[in-house]
């Protein structure tokens, strides 16, 4: 991409970090940066996820780890960021590092297949967990707004939504995802069942509302039982902050087409 296509810091963050780069430069030249206060605590959030140096950073949660008891208990919480979420920072960095090691000639080549695929797999987990702690909170409600218009238009119902959703978040395969995403260039709202962070996930996609199912989201609480956790996951969903997210990133977006 040409760097003097780019827009302010703001969208790269928004827009960029969660697959709009598969885009050509001059889609995301239309585009207008987020205003202050717009994004809500989903852009907050992901701006944690980035350092002064452009590294990648542990985001703080957003609140307490019991704030979400009894549906995900503190011991998951604390663990689920402190452990997993910073391991895949430090992957994320490690393979940029790496990569750069391969280009000034101090890494065998050979290893760009190995180090692409961590960069994916890492850069992937940093970025959905980032979302996920945002996408969460202690009171939940239900969707409002253009939120709730758009799923009802296109999944049938709100309702029909949450089933979609949670018959993709209880039926991955081992470890993965289930995520809401704004796909811009139909401007269509689609569920995808991602495995690992990275493997079917959809270019152009931004996610809108996502859930963690790899075991270390539930296992202590839940055990085997997944579908549990994925029943109790509609009670700390924060849907203001993802009414708000995606009403900014609609609005960013929406020229593509
Ligand atoms: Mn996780």
């Amino acid at each position: 991409m040409n760097e003097t296509n780019l827009p302010r810091r703001d969208l790269v963050i928004a827009a960029g970090g969660l697959g709009l780069t598969a885009l050509a430069g001059a889609n995301l030249a239309f585009a207008q940066p987020a205003k202050a206060g717009e994004g809500g605590a989903i852009l907050k959030s992901l701006k944690a996820s980035v350092g002064a140096n452009r590294e990648y950073v542990l985001p703080p949660l957003p609140y307490a780890p019991n704030a979400l008891e009894p549906h995900i208990d503190a011991e998951t919480m604390t663990l689920h960021h402190d452990k997993h979420h910073a391991a895949y920072v430090k992957g994320a960095n490690d393979a940029l590092g790496k990569l750069a090691e391969i280009r000034a000639g101090k890494v065998d080549a050979g290893q760009v297949t190995d180090w692409s695929e961590k960069l994916a797999f890492n850069v992937s987990g940093h970025i959905l967990h980032a979302f996920f702690w945002a996408n969460l909170g202690p009171k939940s409600g239900e969707p409002t707004g253009e939120l709730a218009k758009d799923l009802a238009a296109d999944f049938g119902s709100v309702e029909a939504f949450k089933t979609h959703f949670s018959a993709a978040a209880a039926q991955v395969q081992g470890n993965g995802w289930a995520i809401l995403a704004w796909e811009p260039i139909s401007s269509r709202l689609i569920v995808l069942q991602v495995r690992n962070h990275q493997i079917n996930a959809a270019w152009s996609s931004v996610p809108i509302l996502v859930l963690d199912v790899w075991e270390h989201a539930y296992y202590l609480k839940y055990r085997n039982v997944r579908a549990d956790y994925v029943k109790a996951f509609w009670n700390v969903v924060n849907w203001h902050a993802v009414g708000e997210w995606y009403e900014t990133m609609k609005g960013h977006t929406s020229q593509v087409k």
